[in-house]
Formats: C-alpha cells, sequence, structure tokens
C-alpha cells in the first residue's frame, strides 16, 4: 500500500503533473512549492532565531524543551 501522509501525496501529484499534466496543473504545483518553502523558511528563521537567542522568549522556550528532552531521554534509556 502507498503512504498517504502529505509529502507521499504530494510527490505523486508531482509526478503526475510532470508526466502528463497541463501546463494550469504544474503552475498550480509550482505555486503550492512556493508557498511551503516560504512557511518553511520562516519557520526555519523562527526556530534558528530562538536557538541563537535573539528571540525574545528564546531562554523560556529553550529551558521548557530542554525539560522535555531530558524526560524523553531520561525515558529512552529506562526503556
Ligand atoms: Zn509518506
Amino acid at each position: 500500500m502507498t503512504c498517504r501522509c502529505s509529502s507521499c501525496v504530494r510527490g505523486l501529484k508531482i509526478e503526475t503533473a510532470l508526466k502528463s499534466g497541463t501546463r494550469e496543473e504544474l503552475a498550480g504545483l509550482v505555486a503550492t512549492l512556493h508557498s511551503s518553502l516560504m512557511h518553511a523558511q520562516g519557520d526555519l528563521g523562527h526556530l534558528r532565531a530562538i536557538l541563537d537567542g535573539s528571540w525574545p522568549s528564546s531562554v523560556e522556550r529553550l529551558s521548557a524543551a530542554l525539560s522535555v528532552a531530558v524526560v524523553k531521554r531520561r525515558n529512552a534509556v529506562v526503556r
């Protein structure tokens, strides 16, 4: 059975459009991919700013994330 996650579904649409798609289908895919890239770049910039300490609440966010990570690692070692 084929994976139905959003990445695989998008990959199938791209394959189909590249093989037999109309110009409109290809333009729609390019627009979707561009939008996804813009969102990913925004997320990356946000997370990078948190990690490098330039985001205003970075200390609070990193402290909370570290607490969660410590518990996860502790639980992983116990298993
Ligand atoms: Zn998948």
